[in-house]
């Protein structure tokens, strides 16, 4: 069965060649066949010469997304090679039985791992996926009997209720896949502290596994005695970990420090206090749980004059498309230019955007702009973005939402 061709305008080939994944509506000469959504199909150039296989949506303004740039079939063991080569890139996965590996991490990283549209993380026995697109919606079962043949889960779950859903007429689907069902908590170790994620109704998949590696970056600052914190200094140190959610970035630092947790979020920072409690009640005596906006709170406390030895500030995505950007750049600036009020001199400002419109050159560019207006002096450290089991395709520039810095603010 030949199946249904998509012919290229001329002129138009090049990202196709150079492995961009998505073909936009605009790029399309003619159709041959009669593709249903989610099919198949072939992509020629106007001279009928292969150029790539993909899936179709006439629906999306993404029309084919690109699965393979060769001439091979789109077939069961073509997707036990994919979700293969994926859980093989990562390392992690060998140690994962190892004393102090991660149980929890990103397995597919949809089109970064060259399964455009498909998303799937990993909480210790259990697995999520995330089905953004009609054809993986169609295959979530195929892909679910051949995750478990691969990986041997206890079960399979799924959370596909995203926005970007609604632009392939797709409703939500959320609920068991596969296997058992997962506990209302998982319990997952991040750098040997404990952690409880809610796969059911916790936000992304039920936790931001991009930011795990930057969770431990404020553990380092606290214990490296390279860095400016002496032992004798410790006890007095504090945290501000803005847009907390379940508190991770303070988790990595409470046995060191105070921490001011703040959050929209009441669900998010009861759970952040329960994750406390499980680790050590004693924490709780450094730890604070605040309900407040962001926005209005940094205000306040750069009014007042407070500091911190350390400020985290992980906002979520301020810009969903190009035409948010400059409303979002307001947004970054404001937080940025109360956050480096709120700073002690010599410490630290970890600053981050998950905005995809907005680039790492932009986000650098605004945070320049805040520190200007702030009067302060700082210096870039590190260049910040997700973990390496977050692979960004290098053809697909769209991969690389999370930027970050950390900065020292005199
Ligand atoms: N730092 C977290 C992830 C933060 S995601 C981690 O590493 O796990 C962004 C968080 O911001 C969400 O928990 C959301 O509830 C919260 N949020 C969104 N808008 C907010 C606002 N205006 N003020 C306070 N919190 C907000």
């Amino acid at each position: 069965m030949t199946s249904p061709t998509i012919v290229i305008k001329a002129g138009r080939e090049k990202p196709i060649i150079q492995q961009h994944p998505w073909i936009f509506s605009g790029a399309i000469d003619s159709i041959q066949g009669d593709p249903q959504g989610g099919d198949i199909v072939t992509v020629t150039d106007k001279k009928g010469r292969f150029l790539a296989r993909g899936y179709w949506n006439a629906k999306s303004q993404i029309q084919v997304r690109i699965l393979t740039w060769q001439d091979e079939p789109i077939d069961e063991a073509w997707w036990r090679k994919m979700i293969k080569r994926a859980i093989e890139g990562r390392a992690i996965q060998s140690g994962a039985s190892k004393r102090g590996a991660p149980n929890a991490y990103r397995l597919i990283n949809a089109e970064s791992d060259f399964i455009p549209g498909l998303i799937v993380d990993r909480y210790d026995q259990w697995l999520v996926l995330q089905a953004l697109t009609l054809h993986i919606d169609q295959q979530k079962n195929t892909i679910s009997k051949l995750l478990n043949e691969l990986l041997d889960v206890k079960g399979i779950f799924e959370r596909s209720d995203v926005d970007v859903r609604g632009k392939e007429g797709l409703k939500d689907s959320v609920g068991n896949l596969f296997g058992e069902e997962p506990p209302k908590y998982i319990e997952i170790i991040e750098f040997g502290k404990k952690l409880l994620v809610d796969v059911r109704n916790g936000h992304k998949t039920g936790y931001y596994l991009d930011q795990v590696h930057n969770h431990w970056l404020v553990n380092n600052l606290l214990t490296n005695k390279h860095f400016w914190v002496r032992p004798e200094k410790l006890a007095s140190t504090n945290v501000l970990n803005l847009f907390s959610y379940t508190g991770s970035f303070g988790l990595q630092a409470v046995h060191e420090a105070y921490i001011t947790n703040v959050d929209s979020s009441n669900e998010a920072l009861e759970l952040a206090e329960e994750i406390i409690k499980l680790n050590n009640s004693d924490w709780l005596e450094r730890s604070e749980f605040i309900q407040a906006d962001v926005f209005e709170l940094l205000h306040d406390y750069a009014d007042e004059k407070k500091q911190f030895d350390i400020v985290v500030l992980d906002p979520p995505k301020f810009a969903h498309n190009a035409g948010q950007v400059e409303k979002a750049a307001r947004g970054y600036k404001d937080i940025n230019l109360n956050a480096f009020k709120c700073v002690k001199p010599g410490g630290y400002l970890m600053t981050f955007s998950c905005s995809g419109a907005i680039s790492a050159d932009l986000f650098k560019k605004i945070v320049f702009g805040a520190l200007a207006d702030s009067g302060r002096q700082a210096q870039i450290l590190k260049h910040l973005g997700p973990g390496d089991d977050h692979p960004v395709a290098l053809t697909f520039p769209e991969g690389a939402y999370l930027k970050g810095l950390l900065l020292k603010v005199y």
